[in-house]
This record gives structure tokens, C-alpha cells and sequence, in this order.
């Protein structure tokens, strides 16, 4: 019979994936920033916390379809302190921070939305994903790093490969250019996880068409990420056996 609590099964109305028990594997889904400081702000002027969390219930709700239990992180927005998020995934096997991208501020341009100014770059486009070299588990993470950008490009999304350029705040060199996946080592939620962990920044806010696709295709990029996730998780279990 299904342990139905081990594999995290969304009951009815829930509408948000259930937290893993303590005792069962499960990975670590955090929403990215918070309430009180949202990030960044999309072309359209939605907050980059919105766009976080509505992405992460995605997956989380994709993994439990998979059998696999999601532990939610800042889903409520009150999650302010970034060195409580990896203690909050403490005991998952593999910690995912969701987040949405930007450009560097000179690249913003302003424009007319709805009889309101907003800042907009249609300059990149793309998904990006992070590890940290101050991570306990560099070799898993980037394996797994690896295995989520296959997937997304299997999906039919394209790695935005900007945050390499030689430019001040970016020079985050390529771990796999292919699959679009970046050293970022003192990114505190990588380098404090126990276990493997990645940052995806899954689309750029501020590209006035990359807004509208997100918004369309996040049930598809969630259904890619946890297919990442899941052959990520295959090769951490072979790798203790
Ligand atoms: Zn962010």
C-alpha cells in the first residue's frame, strides 16, 4: 500500500504541496526572497516573490506526481532571513532555491504599462542555474545542476549564458555552458545547504516577452524541472549505494 505521508501526496483543496514528514527524504523547494523584500520586479511591475512562489508550488505539486515529497520553503512570504532556509531543508537529499531573473540596472529601459512607468530589458532571455563551490556537495550539485538543464532545454527552453559576461556584476563563470549552469560560490542558500543544492533563476522578469511566457509556460517548466529532479535524485541514491 502507498505511504501516502512518504510521498508527500497533495490532498484535496490543499492547493499547495505537503511538507515531506521529517523522517522522509524529500527535496527542499524554497521560494526565493519574501514578502517584505520581493526582489526583483518584472516589466509588467509583478514582484519576483510572486513569480517565485507560484513556480515553486508548481514543481512541488509536479515532484508529488512523481511519488517525490516536496518540502515547501517561504511559501508565506515571511521567510526574511536567508540563513534559515537551508537549516529549514536540513534532512532533504537535494535543496532547490526558485528564483527569476534580472539584468544589470544600466541595461533598463522605461515604458508605459497600463498608464503606469516600469523598467523593462528585452536584451536576455533565458534560464540560468548556480552552484556554489563552498558547498559541501560541489560534484552532486553540479550533477544535478546539469541534469535540470537538460531537462529545461529538452523542454524546449534556452540557457541565457549572460551572467558569464565580462561585465561588473556578472563574470559568474560557466561549471556547463551547454546546459547553461554557472559558479556563484557565495550565494549564502548554496553554500550553507547540507545537502546538494542549486539555484535556478528560471526566466528574466524584466524581457517584456520572457514575462508573458513564463506566465504561460510554468506548468511545462515545472514538469521539466521535476523530471531534472528526479533523475537528479536516481544518481544520489546510485552514488550512496
Ligand atoms: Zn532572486
Amino acid at each position: 500500500m502507498v505511504d501516502l505521508r512518504r510521498i508527500g501526496v497533495c490532498l484535496a483543496l490543499c492547493g499547495v504541496p505537503m511538507a515531506g514528514s521529517a523522517a522522509a527524504p524529500a527535496v527542499a523547494v524554497d521560494v526565493g526572497h519574501s514578502l517584505d523584500a520581493p526582489g526583483a520586479m518584472s516589466a509588467r511591475g509583478r514582484s519576483e516573490f510572486e513569480f517565485n512562489r507560484d513556480l515553486a508550488l508548481a514543481i512541488g505539486r509536479a515532484m508529488n506526481a512523481r511519488g517525490v515529497a516536496a518540502r515547501m520553503i517561504g511559501v508565506d512570504g515571511k521567510e526574511n532571513g536567508l540563513g534559515a532556509r537551508p537549516a529549514k531543508a536540513r534532512g532533504a537529499e537535494f535543496f532547490l532555491s526558485v528564483h527569476h531573473d534580472s539584468v544589470q540596472p544600466h541595461f533598463l529601459q522605461s515604458w508605459v504599462h497600463e498608464g503606469r512607468e516600469r523598467r523593462y530589458s528585452d536584451r536576455y532571455a533565458g534560464f540560468s542555474l548556480f552552484v556554489s563551490r563552498r558547498n559541501a556537495t560541489l560534484r552532486a550539485s553540479l550533477r544535478c545542476a546539469s541534469r535540470l538543464g537538460e531537462e529545461l532545454r529538452l523542454a524546449g527552453f534556452r540557457p541565457s549564458l549572460y551572467h558569464a559576461d565580462p561585465i561588473p556584476g556578472e563574470m559568474k563563470p560557466f561549471a556547463d555552458r551547454a546546459n547553461g549552469v554557472h559558479y556563484y560560490d557565495n550565494l549564502a542558500v548554496l553554500k550553507g545547504a547540507a545537502s546538494p543544492a542549486v539555484l535556478l533563476e528560471a526566466g528574466v522578469i524584466v524581457n517584456r516577452d520572457e514575462e508573458l511566457m513564463l506566465g504561460e509556460a510554468r506548468e511545462r517548466m515545472a514538469a521539466a524541472v521535476a523530471a531534472g529532479l528526479a533523475r537528479c535524485l536516481d544518481s544520489l541514491r546510485a552514488g550512496r549505494r
